[in-house]
């Protein structure tokens, strides 16, 4: 666990709910009561809102720095919003707000994370970076990068999915690998999900946030409304603070491994990223094999052969080099592409013979 994490007496999991959106001040304190004694020691609201596309709300702006400060006062939750630029930098440290984030859409822009740095250099905030809306590492350390370079040392992650062109039961793909990716290279920088934008719906919420804290992720960011169906943005992720109080109460928490980093613990979180991996190995071969139908096809319409033999030889040869090269065995190698070349003339035939 990061130090700051452990300064600021958060607990494991850290906790940030609170609206996609600040609406009204009464909205924002109404929702802050409701989490004042549960799990949650962060208290979220957008002020501001990057939207993907004009015309939806973007956000109530300033005057709303004023109600995250009358939250901080009344229930003594830590606050926490996102800043897009130097302006909101500014007036978020006016307005004493403990935690900012940069949101997705931030990320993927060296020139706005640099001005967000420069602007933040020399205070001590605690500054979250969510992941940039592609799945692309370089670009997410490079952000956390251009923080640290500014002095800023109280820094986490936030990891919401990525957007594909693909549809998916996801609003953004979690790609888990890319975050263990990250805990692996900064095992102490806090690595915290969220789970709403990845799910982009409530009723999947609970499985996405045991996955994450399976991977021994630091905690949660949850959204969090009174009325989640009539949000004035992302209404269809959000839920009631009883339903997150419910919610955390079936999450199966792990123990931290700080010191006694016991047997059972690690094999959990190594078993938890096999089962990514895994998952991610059948999503791969699915594909292979929708590209094997595609092929049929064609083999039909041109009247030519499923099986190609010189074209099977040279892919079994440069199979066993790249294997190799994985420390995969030759054995090996020719055990499974028989198997994935068998199912693929499966696949093929079935089209050729429709
Ligand atoms: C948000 O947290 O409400 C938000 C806009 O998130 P993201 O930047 O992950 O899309
Ligand atoms: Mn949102």
């Amino acid at each position: 666990m990061s130090q700051w994490l452990h300064d600021f007496g958060l607990e494991h999991p850290l906790v940030i709910a609170g609206p996609c959106s600040a609406e009204t001040e009464e909205q924002v304190m109404d929702i802050a009561h409701q989490l004042k004694d549960t799990d949650a020691t962060v208290y979220r609201a957008g002020i501001w809102k990057p939207r993907t596309r004009p015309g939806n709300f973007e956000g109530v702006g300033a005057i709303g720095l004023k109600w995250l400060q009358r939250v901080k006062e009344e229930t003594g939750m830590l606050t926490a919003t996102e800043v897009a630029n130097r302006a909101h930098v500014q007036l978020a440290l006016e307005h004493d707000i403990d935690i900012l984030w940069i949101g997705a859409r931030s990320t993927v822009s060296p020139f706005i994370v640099q001005e967000i740095a420069d602007a933040l250099e020399g205070t001590d905030k605690i500054v979250l970076v969510k992941n940039p809306v592609n799945p692309d590492l370089a670009l997410w350390l490079g952000g956390i990068e251009r923080l640290y370079t500014a002095n800023i040392k109280k820094l986490g992650v936030i990891h919401r999915g990525f957007s594909t062109y693909e549809k998916t039961k996801y609003r953004n793909n979690p790609e888990w690998q890319l975050a263990i990716e990250l805990q692996n290279r900064f095992p102490d920088l806090p690595l915290i999900c969220d789970p709403s934008h990845i799910c982009g719906r409530r009723d999947t919420l609970q499985d996405v946030s045991q996955t994450a804290l399976d991977l021994n992720f630091d905690g949660l960011m949850i959204e969090t409304h009174r009325d989640p169906d009539n949000a004035w943005s992302d209404a269809a992720q959000q839920i009631t603070p009883d339903t997150l109080v419910q919610m955390m109460k079936d999450l199966q928490i792990r123990k931290t491994t700080d010191t006694t980093a016991d047997y059972t613990n690690k094999l959990d979180m190594l078993r938890a990223q096999i089962d990514v991996i895994d998952h991610s190995i059948l999503e791969t071969l699915g594909k292979r094999m929708k590209v094997s139908v595609g092929i049929g096809q064609l083999k039909k319409d041109h009247n030519v052969a499923v099986l190609q033999s010189k074209r099977w030889n040279e892919i079994l040869g440069k199979m066993i080099l790249e294997g190799e090269g994985h420390g995969l065995s030759e054995e090996f190698i020719l055990r499974m592409f028989k198997a994935v070349h068998q199912e693929s003339i499966n696949h093929q035939k079935r089209v050729i013979n429709n």
